[in-house]
């Protein structure tokens, strides 16, 4: 059967990746999630004190960069992906507050995002992949067979980000993730580089009123549309 490349789109923590993973295990895709790669390229600018009052040192960074080798791997345990950092898993390590609130500063830096972007066309080359994040349907993957935009409301946003937290056994404070939520919006659609912006050819999904099941099956009959004509 013929291979496409899905890019999935859309504000932060509105499940994309969980949709994105679901519908790449059913069809036996490879997934990447490419918020990862920017919030592990934050963590090692995190670890090597590469910001000042707050706002990255655009040019230590720049030194650095070609020192950053980010990678995934499945748990074994889960068959969750698994992102390395350097060879290191910093799975959940990316997932803090931390990495989260500066992260979107780190992803308005143009070289950052031509280092990454160009590691992501490398994993298209063969197709057969789902790729979520905020530039893969105008950016990285513009010929995308499938491209789809995600949105739901700030409120359902934070509360899904809080509960995933909690679940995980992580402090967590619903304010602060709301506050997160609409500061990364804002930052990652105002940016000049690569901003957050449906391509004219996607499918818009508002999931904000649909379950996890619901929307797993609304993203299939969407693939199993585009594969028919292909
Ligand atoms: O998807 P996730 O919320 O983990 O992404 C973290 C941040 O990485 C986003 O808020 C955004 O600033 C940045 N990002 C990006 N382009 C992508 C994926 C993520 O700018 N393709």
């Amino acid at each position: 059967m013929k291979k496409i490349i899905i890019a999935i789109d859309g504000y932060s923590s509105c499940g994309k990746s969980t949709m994105a993973k679901d519908l790449a295990k059913e069809i036996n895709y490879i997934y990447v999630d490419t918020g990862a790669m920017y919030r592990a390229v934050t963590l090692y600018a995190l670890r090597k004190s590469l910001f000042i009052d707050n706002q990255p040192n655009i040019s230590a960074l720049n030194g650095e960069i070609k020192n950053i080798n980010i990678s995934f791997s499945l748990n074994p345990q889960t068959g969750a992906p698994v992102t390395l950092l350097n060879g290191e898993d910093v799975e959940n390590e990316i997932r803090g507050m931390e990495v989260s609130s500066y992260v979107s500063a780190i992803a308005t830096i143009d070289f950052v995002r031509s280092f990454l972007v160009e590691q992501q066309q490398q994993m298209g080359k063969e197709k057969g992949l789902v790729m979520d994040g905020r530039d893969i349907g105008t950016v990285v993957f513009p010929k995308a067979e499938l491209k789809i935009f995600v949105t739901a409301s700030a409120k359902v946003r934070a509360q899904r980000r809080y509960d995933e937290l909690k679940n995980k056994g992580v402090a967590a404070d619903f304010n602060e993730i709301l506050n997160n939520v609409q500061e990364r919006d804002y930052i990652d659609s105002h940016r000049e580089v690569a901003p957050l912006r449906k391509a004219d050819d996607a499918i818009e999904l508002d999931n904000t009123n649909l379950t996890l099941h619901e929307q797993k099956e609304w993203l299939l009959e969407r693939y199993k549309d585009v594969i028919e004509k292909a």
